[in-house]
């Protein structure tokens, strides 16, 4: 097999955990597979690195520097566990993005891969060796290094695992895999085996933060079999892989995969809006041109005056934002921050009836009143006061039994 393997910060943490890392590499070199290492900065060191350059100036200073600079990080790592390989007899050899031939687009400091160019990788695989790339970089066409935005490592090792059809993206971090819903709030929540990765979108969109968003797209859309896992341990992690893996994965078929709770949520509800064609596209519209964005969408019908309210949620950071955009369209504007999103996520509801009345009976059995409901073909969310948030989770959680 061809496995990639993508170690975060905490896990190349020190240069005890690199000589770590070495060894379950060596491992599954050992165990008959070529293997593609990917590393983050050791933790702690981009920071550093960012606040090195504020030191300097306030403002961002030129995105160029930025990225020469934020990519050293990542170099150090793959160097070093470079070295610790080969003083191992273990034949490796450390590559930057510019050399693993990730080419990006010329966006300094958010750099969208365009293509790899595979050559040196295949060569040195061909030759026996473990390849060990600085993730979160890349070249760009006009041949400057340029980072693909923060946490981009993951991006990184899922790009390789596509560009060179590799059997298995392993992303190692300091978790065990994705839980049915936070355990510091639910102590009952269980480890998944597999979820798919629209539904790993939904937790991961509402604060389940395993993995980078923009990672599991690009997974999902270059077919990668993902699996993230500790490696502080030797317990199996979890698979993230396309529907069509899902199916009898067990006699008992699993309809819910897990509880979102998302904090940062605000809701803004606009009475005595002019009921007319336009009058939404207009408010929309102009949300959008802000990059403000706009998650639940409520209209209540029309009052007899001929008015309406109108009720949508944003990021609790870009509620601002978003009330200067308002204002005016409506007779008055009220936005609540002491809001919470509640989401149950599984694409067992595509084929089963009953999930969502289920969810809103069990608010109903806490008395949790429901401020705004929304769904999707593999969700339900419901905005609730931000009080009842934890307690709607730990509801949830025992009513679809995932504690089972
Ligand atoms: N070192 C980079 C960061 O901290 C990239 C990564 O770790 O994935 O954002
Ligand atoms: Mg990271």
């Amino acid at each position: 097999m061809l496995i990639v393997q993508k170690y975060g910060g905490t896990s190349v943490g020190t240069l005890e955990r690199i000589e770590e890392v070495s060894k379950r590499v060596i491992d599954t070199k050992k165990a008959g597979n070529d293997v593609v290492v990917v590393v983050s900065a050791m933790s702690g060191v981009t920071n550093k690195l960012i606040e090195y350059a504020e030191y300097f100036t306030k403002i961002a200073p030129a995105s160029k520097d930025m990225d020469m600079l934020l990519s050293a990080g990542e170099r150090v790592t793959s160097s070093l566990l470079s070295i610790a390989l080969n003083e191992k007899g273990y034949e490796a050899v450390a590559m930057s993005g510019r050399a693993a031939g990730i080419i990006t687009d010329n966006t300094h400091t958010k750099a969208r891969i365009l293509e790899i160019d595979c050559t040196n990788l295949k060569k040195a695989l061909g030759e026996g060796k473990i390849v060990v790339v600085a993730g979160f970089q890349g070249v760009s066409v006009d041949g400057d290094v340029t980072t693909l935005g923060r946490g981009g490592s993951d991006l990184s090792a899922v790009a390789l695992a596509g560009a060179l059809h590799a059997d298995l993206c392993e992303i190692y971090t300091d978790v065990d895999g994705v839980y049915t819903t936070d355990p510091r709030i639910e102590p009952k929540a269980k480890k998944l085996d597999k979820i798919s990765y629209d539904e790993m979108l939904e937790l991961a969109s509402m604060g389940a933060k395993v993995l980078q968003n923009r990672s599991v797209e690009l997974a999902k859309k270059l077919n990668v079999n993902l699996v993230t896992r500790s490696s502080f341990n030797n317990n199996e992690g979890t698979l993230i892989t396309g529907e069509a893996n899902m199916e009898n994965s067990s006699m008992e078929q699993v309809l819910i995969s897990g509880i979102a709770l998302d904090k940062n949520q605000a809701r803004v509800t606009l009475r005595g809006v002019v009921d007319k064609p336009g009058v939404a596209a207009a408010i929309f519209t102009k949300l959008a041109a802000k990059n403000i964005n706009v998650d639940m969408i409520i209209q209540n019908t029309s009052h007899e005056d001929g008015t309406t309210s109108l009720g949508f949620t944003v990021p609790q950071n870009e509620m601002e934002a978003a009330r200067e955009v308002v204002e005016g369209t409506a007779r008055s504007v009220e936005i609540d921050s002491d809001v919470v999103k509640v989401s149950v996520v599984g694409v067992g509801m595509k084929s089963h009836s009953g999930i969502a009345s289920l969810a809103f009976t069990t608010l109903a059995d806490e008395g949790i009143n429901i401020q705004m409901i929304s769904t999707s073909e593999i969700k339900i969310s419901m905005i609730v006061a931000s009080k009842y948030g934890e307690l709607a989770v730990r509801a949830l959680h025992k009513a679809y039994k995932l504690d089972a």
